[in-house]
């Protein structure tokens, strides 16, 4: 098979299947032959390990993946991409293409039936227009997956790497950090890719703790989380307004938690640490915030 990172192999393989590149997938395709490698490289995958990759396109990390793991499972949502990697992935018996979309399969069960026992990382190019969504996913359900090596917008994974209590940090750098400890990797340019998105794009790794920072009760965890997104919610005005507003909660209320956790009414929400945050959910739960429907 010639190399999938060849623009002309790529025409030759649309054409006669007749398949045209959908926008609305994300699909960007890596056309610079030392890209994948590279991010299959830095995902430290085993020989005995299992690797589930999100969105194969026509494969051409998944090949990368295949010469590494003992094992690919790779979920496709379009399947007009399937005949195409029939012929472009006929040489590798340890890969199986799964039909779905990665926001709905049921990657508990997918893990357990295809990698039992094995050590399992994650790693695609994401489709972008769904990263937030499937990084929360796959992070929120505590898969037992060791890491999460992905390429996204290089702003998303800014976003993404930045610690807590930083400018840079959103509500989504927080919950990387509860579940993983975050790394940016390296940058890929708009040229490496068919057709050449507008955005830079970057690969980060999160190495997944096996316990999250602050190991909270699932209940406690969804109501830290749904606090911090209620802080962010108004990005430019402080935490407490963002809350009481987020959250439905009395102003004064509020204030008087934040009292209560030992932080200054005036703090924006990307100047409190994680730490924090946990410290003023419990302050908030103590007063009854949010109210119980
Ligand atoms: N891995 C290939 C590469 O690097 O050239 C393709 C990457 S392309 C950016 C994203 C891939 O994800 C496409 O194959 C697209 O069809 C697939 N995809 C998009 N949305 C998906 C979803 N919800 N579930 C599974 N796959 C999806």
């Amino acid at each position: 098979m010639p190399a999938l990172t060849d623009l002309s192999t790529i025409r030759s393989l649309c054409d006669r299947y007749g398949f045209s590149l959908s926008k609305g997938f994300g699909q960007n395709f890596i056309i610079n032959p030392g890209v994948c490698p590279r991010i299959a490289e830095s995902a430290g995958i085993g020989p005995d390990w299992g690797v589930l990759e999100i969105g194969p396109g026509i494969g051409v990390l998944t090949e990368q993946l295949a010469k590494r793991a003992a094992k690919v499972v790779s979920v496709e949502i379009d399947r007009r991409l399937f005949p195409l990697l029939d012929e472009t992935l006929a040489g590798y018996g340890n890969v199986k293409i799964v039909e779905g979309d990665v926001l709905k399969v049921d990657l508990r069960a997918l893990i357990r039936q295809e990698f039992a026992g094995r050590p399992v990382a994650v790693c695609a190019n994401l489709p972008y227009y769904i990263t937030s969504p499937i990084l929360m996913r796959l992070l929120e359900e505590r898969l037992p997956v060791e890491n999460i090596t992905v390429m996204v917008q290089r702003e998303a994974a800014q976003r993404l790497c930045a610690p807590p209590g930083t400018r840079q940090a959103g509500a989504i750098s927080y919950a990387v950090a509860y579940y993983a400890s975050p790394r940016q990797l390296f940058t890929v340019q708009p040229g490496s890719f068919y057709p050449a998105p507008k955005v830079t794009s970057a690969v980060i790794r999160l190495d997944v703790r096996k316990t999250p920072a602050g190991d909270l009760d699932p209940a406690a965890e969804r109501a830290l989380f749904a606090v911090i997104r209620a802080a962010f919610s108004q990005r430019r005005k402080t935490a407490a307004n963002g809350i009481s507003a987020g959250l439905a909660a009395d102003k004064a209320a509020v204030l008087a938690a934040m009292a209560d956790a030992g932080l200054d009414a005036r703090l924006r929400p990307e100047q409190l640490t994680l730490e924090q945050f946990t410290a003023l959910q419990a302050a908030l739960a103590a007063r009854g915030i949010p109210a119980r429907k």
